[in-house]
C-alpha cells in the first residue's frame, strides 16, 4: 500500500512558452519517485489567446489542434503533446486529472441580437430594467476546426447571461430573457451576490436539453480521446448541483466507472461543504478551502495563532474521506484573485499538516515545489517538500495519534504498524523553541530518533515504553523517526 498524493502541475504565472505538456512528459520518472499518484493538469482547451491560462475558454473540442484564437497551440502546447504527457504519466503509474471548465465560454466568434435584463451585481435576482435588446458575442460556428469532432453551434440561447453589451459598448451583468431562462435555482448555486450562477463570460445553460446533450457528447469524446483518469471541476459553486451530480452519474455509468472527480467548490465553512456533498449525492470530493484559510490565518498571525485550532471547521476533520487538502493553488497565489498566500515560514508546517497525516489527498503545489518567477514570484521549497513526501511514503503508517494540546506548539505520532514499523514524530511551533512528550508505541521502545527534515541535530532516545520528548525551533516544523 501506497500513500496518494495529488500535485497541481502549473501555476499562475507559468511561460506562455507552449511547451509545459513537454516539461510534463519529461518530469514523470521524477514524479514518480516523489510518490506522486495523482496528477492535475490545467486546463487543455482552447481559450482565448496563446496566453490564456485555460480558465477564458472558448473550444471544449480544441485541445491545441485547430488555428483558432491566432494560435494553434494552447499555453501549454499542443494536443499531441497534452496526449504525449498523459501516456508518459500512464506509464508511471500516474493517474491523470483534467481540469474541465463548464460553466462558462469566452470568445464568442460574432454578435448576436436578444433580449436582456440588466441585473443588479450586488442581487442578481433584483433586475434594474425591462427587457431590451442587446447584442452578445454568444455566436460560436469555430470556423477553424470546420466542425471536426462535433458540428454543435453555440448561441445566445444556451447561456443565461453575459457581461458585455456589444449594441451600447457596456458592461454590466446582463440575465438572458426567453423561454425557461434565467439562472439556476436559489438552491442550486451558490447564494453570494442573491445568486452567483454567474461568474463570468458567457454562462452557461444547464437548463437547456441542448446544452446537457451537447455535453455528453463532449464528455464522452474527451475522455476517448484523452484516456484521463479522472476530473477537476471548476468553478463547481457556480453550476447547479443537480446538473453535476447527473453529469458524474452519465460519466460513471456510460463511459468511466471508476473515474475520479473533485470540485473546486470555494466555500470557507464546513456547513456549505457539507451540504455541496449531500446535494452531489457523495459522487465529489472537494478541495478544503477551510483549512488553508486556517493556514493562511495562522501564517499572518505568528505566535498570535492558537495551533490547537489549525484543523477547526476543516474537510478534513468532519469528512475526510471527501477532502483534497492544500496549502496553495492557482488561484491563492499572489496576485490572483484568491489571493490568500501562505507566509512562507509557515508552509514547511502547513504541508507538515497535509502531507504527514493519514487523513485527506494532499496536493503539492507546482509553485511551491518549483517556485514562482515574476512580480509576484516566491522561492521554490522543493528541498523541504523532497525530504515531507519521502518521510509521507514511508512514516506516516499505524495508530495516528494527536497531541494538539497548546497554542503555540503541537504534534502527532504515526506509530507504524507490523508492515511499515518505522513511524514518524511530529512537532510544530509558532512561537518560541518548544517540545512535545509523545508516545511512539511499543514497536519504537528504546530506539533513536533523528530529525528528518534537517531542522535539528540532536538525537532523541526513546523509552523503554516508546516515549519520548521530541524539540522543535522557533517557528518551525520537525519531525523525527528512527535513526
Ligand atoms: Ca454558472
Amino acid at each position: 500500500m501506497t500513500r496518494s498524493t495529488l500535485m497541481q502541475y502549473f501555476e499562475w504565472y507559468l511561460p506562455a512558452d507552449h511547451d509545459h505538456w513537454n516539461r510534463l512528459k519529461n518530469d514523470a520518472p521524477h514524479l514518480k519517485e516523489l510518490g506522486i499518484s495523482h496528477v492535475w493538469t490545467p486546463p487543455a482547451f482552447k481559450a482565448t489567446g496563446p496566453d490564456d491560462v485555460g480558465y477564458g475558454i472558448y473550444d471544449l473540442f480544441d485541445l491545441g489542434e485547430f488555428d483558432q484564437k491566432g494560435t494553434i497551440p494552447t499555453k501549454y502546447g499542443t494536443k499531441d503533446e497534452y496526449l504525449a504527457a498523459i501516456h508518459a504519466l500512464n506509464e508511471q503509474g500516474i493517474a491523470v486529472i483534467a481540469d474541465i471548465v463548464l460553466n462558462h465560454k469566452a470568445g464568442g466568434d460574432y454578435q448576436e441580437s436578444f433580449q436582456v435584463r440588466r441585473m443588479n451585481p450586488d442581487n442578481r435576482q433584483e433586475s434594474l430594467s425591462e427587457p431590451y435588446e442587446i447584442k452578445g458575442y454568444t455566436g460560436y460556428d469555430f470556423q477553424g476546426r470546420n466542425d471536426v469532432y462535433n458540428d454543435f453551434k453555440w448561441h445566445w440561447y444556451h447561456f443565461t447571461g453575459l457581461d458585455f453589451d456589444a449594441a451600447h459598448n457596456e458592461t454590466g451583468i446582463y440575465q438572458i430573457v426567453g423561454e425557461n431562462k434565467g439562472w439556476a435555482n436559489q438552491d442550486q448555486v451558490d447564494g453570494e451576490h442573491g445568486n452567483y450562477d454567474y461568474l463570468m463570460f458567457n454562462d452557461i445553460d444547464f437548463k437547456h436539453p441542448e446544452v446537457v446533450e451537447h455535453l455528453k457528447d463532449w464528455v464522452k469524446w474527451f475522455i476517448e480521446t484523452t484516456q484521463v483518469d479522472g476530473f477537476r471541476i471548476d468553478a463547481a459553486k457556480h453550476i447547479g448541483e443537480d446538473y453535476i451530480a447527473s453529469f458524474m452519474e452519465f460519466v460513471r455509468q456510460e463511459i468511466k466507472p471508476d473515474l475520479y472527480a473533485f470540485a473546486e467548490y470555494w466555500k470557507d465553512s464546513e456547513a456549505d461543504s457539507q451540504s455541496y456533498i449531500d446535494g452531489t449525492d457523495y459522487q465529489l470530493d472537494l478541495v478544503d478551502v477551510p483549512l488553508h484559510m486556517n493556514f493562511f490565518q495562522a501564517g499572518n498571525e505568528g505566535q498570535s495563532f492558537d495551533l490547537r485550532t489549525i484543523f477547526d471547521g476543516s474537510l478534513v476533520k468532519t469528512k475526510p474521506d471527501f477532502a483534497v487538502t492544500f496549502v496553495e493553488n492557482h488561484d491563492t497565489q499572489r496576485g490572483q484573485a484568491l489571493e490568500s498566500t501562505v507566509a512562507d515560514w509557515f508552509k514547511p508546517a502547513a504541508y507538515a499538516l497535509i502531507l504527514l497525516r493519514q487523513q485527506g489527498l494532499p496536493t503539492l503545489f507546482y509553485g511551491d515545489y518549483y517556485g514562482i518567477s515574476g512580480e509576484f514570484g516566491q522561492a521554490a521549497f522543493n528541498e523541504i517538500l523532497d525530504k515531507l513526501l519521502a518521510i509521507r511514503q514511508h512514516h506516516t503508517y499505524g495508530p495516528q495519534v494527536d497531541y494538539l494540546d497548546h497554542p503555540n506548539c503541537i504534534g502527532w505520532v504515526c506509530q507504524g504498524d507490523n508492515e511499515h514499523p518505522k513511524g514518524l514524530a511530529c512537532v510544530i511551533s509558532n512561537a518560541d523553541e518548544g517540545y512535545k512528550d509523545m508516545d511512539m508505541g511499543t514497536l519504537n521502545a528504546g530506539k533513536v530518533f533523528v530529525d528528518a527534515t534537517g531542522h535539528r541535530q540532536d538525537t532523541i532516545q526513546l523509552d523503554e515504553n516508546g516515549w519520548g520528548r521530541f524539540y522543535v525551533n522557533p517557528g518551525s516544523v520537525s519531525v523525527w523517526v528512527e535513526e
